[in-house]
């Protein structure tokens, strides 16, 4: 969601290198960009509704300047328009910024008493304002942005450029940023993936922390020692190899990462997981497709491992009543590790000394920092908005922890099976990836205006997740429903070849599952069936035939064909697969 760059360079060339920072942040969703950096004594600003490529048309790369800053703007206050977009500039100040400013209108209100006059309709812009006014009184800039600290409400993450001042600035405060240093550049970037076309070096910023840039950096803070990481990971970022779209690539992904994962953490009779079976109470909490895993952990570790799990939408986990005992953990989790409700989550159940567990992607994120344990799903980098190998990476750590659990209850009396299933699994996946017609199915249905998803249990949790793909990236209205809910309501929206997506893989509920299909079929249904079974009936348009494996690695294989069929759909709609309209990549607003 949204990105933020800053570039302090010893060349020249700060619009090139900012731009091309800007781009790997392009994979965060946005609206509109835009840049501003030092030119005959002000601050030029140039910003633009659309993609980074329609500001590149705009921007003069010949211009020598050794400072800029960018920003790819995901609206939140005010709508997408060139006006709003970002850099904001007010009197000697102008600005980039990722959050939300919750006491805007306020200070707004103040700020016109005092004369100043919005020419957008966003918070940033009253920031700007905020800060070109407490500069009148104070020539210091570390004391004047630690007095903007203490006004503001919400969150943020600026750079900042003074029209009077040489030196790049940045705080932050519940969003992401990171300080990024090379031989011949400084950097803030919201993320890692900016800076790696020019170093691999970086601090993770921390809330508070004012940064001065000039020929050397400081950080202004209480305590301010802050270590300097190196990214280890070779990770292709500006290819997308021979795939048309991130997703298709990231799916193809999907194979090692999952092998990796299982490899790397299944060894002999040992599943070296931390042991959740002390805990009597697991909540796990996520948003989008990360609870939707937290939904298929519920019914891995209540099935298979006796132990009882509740999932939870961290959004709304927050402000709910949450009951916890002496011996409760709550497990968080996001691709990202920024995602904003799931960290305040985190930090609210920290604080009653409630055991909390890490499941992210990115390295010394907020939520693995803040929690007590993490674990990292080593996915790479995931570039497309709609995540694909990141979800299976999770669900993959989340089925190892459940099976940890039913080993040490004695539930599971071997590891043998599933070792066995594991040496095939790289070959199972990219099967399922390459040998089933996927277009020939999303051509039956990508011109539909609805189409609905059933399962039942782990089923339902896989077609939650397959509807949302499909939906997001395709943007036709999809349900999704519990198969037996059905004919309590969403029945009556079946007409005419409805598609109908079934998944069966629950040995327990195929042939209720199976009545749920002929009762939509009765109704006119095309109905697509995606199972582990050897299934057959006449109420079935088409089956999608995966293989059958042990319990716990289910869930990880049977996503694959909802992802790829979501893709074709989109495809076939032309839509902008890696970018889907109006959706952010890491939620960093609440
Ligand atoms: N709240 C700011 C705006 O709406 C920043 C949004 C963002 O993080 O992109 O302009």
């Amino acid at each position: 969601m949204c990105g933020i760059v800053g570039v302090l360079s010893k060349d020249k060339d700060a619009i090139k290198k900012v731009i091309s920072c800007l781009k790997h942040l392009e994979y965060r969703g946005y609206d509109s960009a835009g840049v501003a950096y030092p030119y005959n004594n002000e601050i030029k600003i140039i910003k633009k509704q659309g993609r980074i490529s329609e500001l590149e048309k705009m921007l003069d790369f010949n211009v020598e300047t050794n400072c800029a800053i960018a920003h790819t703007r995901w609206a939140t206050n005010g709508k997408a328009s060139d006006t709003n977009a970002h850099p904001h500039q007010v009197g000697k100040v102008t600005i980039v910024h990722n959050g939300i400013i919750e006491n805007a209108d306020e200070l707004k209100k103040e700020l016109e008493k005092l004369n100043y006059h919005f020419k957008s309709e966003t918070d940033t812009e009253v920031i700007a304002a905020l800060l070109d006014n407490l500069c009148q009184n104070d020539n210091d800039k570390i004391s004047v942005l630690q007095k903007l600290e203490q006004k503001l409400k919400g969150s943020y993450a600026l750079g900042i450029l003074f029209s009077d001042d040489d030196a790049l600035y940045a705080v932050k405060k519940d969003s992401p940023l990171i300080l990024g240093i090379s031989d011949d550049d400084y950097f803030i970037a919201s993320d890692v993936p900016a800076i790696l076309d020019y170093t691999n070096k970086y601090i993770v910023l921390e809330d508070n922390d004012i940064v001065k840039i000039n020929t050397d950096y400081h950080i202004y803070n209480n305590d301010a020692k802050r270590e300097i990481h190196h990214f280890a990971y070779t990770y292709d970022l500006n290819s997308k190899a021979e795939f048309p779209h991130y997703m298709l690539k990231e799916i193809n992904e999907q194979p090692l990462v999952i092998y990796n994962l299982l490899d790397k953490y299944l060894k002999d009779d040992l599943i070296k997981l931390p042991d959740l079976s002390k805990y009597d109470q697991i909540d796990i909490v996520g948003c989008g497709s990360a609870y939707h895993t937290a939904l298929v952990a519920k019914t891995l570790f209540e099935e298979y491992s006796d132990t009882k799990v509740s999932a939870y939408v961290a959004s709304e986990y927050r402000y709910q009543k949450n009951f916890f005992s002496p011996h409760s953990i709550a497990i968080f989790i996001s691709q990202s590790g920024e995602t904003a409700d799931t960290l305040a989550c985190a930090r609210q159940v920290k604080e009653k000394g409630v055991a909390t567990l890490a499941i992210v992607n990115a390295n010394l994120s907020s939520i693995a920092r803040e929690c007590d344990d993490v674990i990292y799903i080593e996915a790479g980098p995931e570039i497309a908005v709609a995540t694909t190998k990141a979800y299976t990476a999770q669900i993959t750590i989340l089925s190892l922890l459940a099976l940890k659990v039913a080993y040490q209850k004695g539930l599971v009396q071997s590891l043998d099976d599933i070792k066995q299933d594991i040496t095939h699994i790289k070959e199972i996946i990219v099967h399922l990836i390459n040998d089933i017609n996927y277009i020939k199915i999303a051509k039956k249905i990508y011109q539909r205006r609805d189409i609905f998803f059933i399962g039942r249990l782990i089923d339902y949790a896989i077609a939650l997740e397959g509807s949302l793909k499909l939906k997001e990236i395709s943007y036709i209205h999809s349900e999704t429903y519990p198969a037996g809910e059905l004919k309590h309501g969403t029945i009556s929206l079946i007409e005419e070849n409805s598609p109908v997506i079934a998944v069966i893989t629950y040995d327990k509920t195929i042939d209720k599952t199976i009545s749920n299909i002929k009762e939509v079929k009765a109704r006119g249904a095309y109905n697509i069936i995606l199972t582990n079974q050897d299934l057959d009936n006449e109420a079935f348009d088409y089956v999608i035939k995966i293989p059958k494996v042990n319990a716990f690695l289910d869930p990880i294989i049977s996503i694959i064909p909802l992802q790829l069929l979501a893709y074709y759909v989109a495809r076939l709609n032309g839509c902008d697969i890696d970018k889907p309209r109006n959706l952010a990549k890491s939620v960093t607003v609440e």
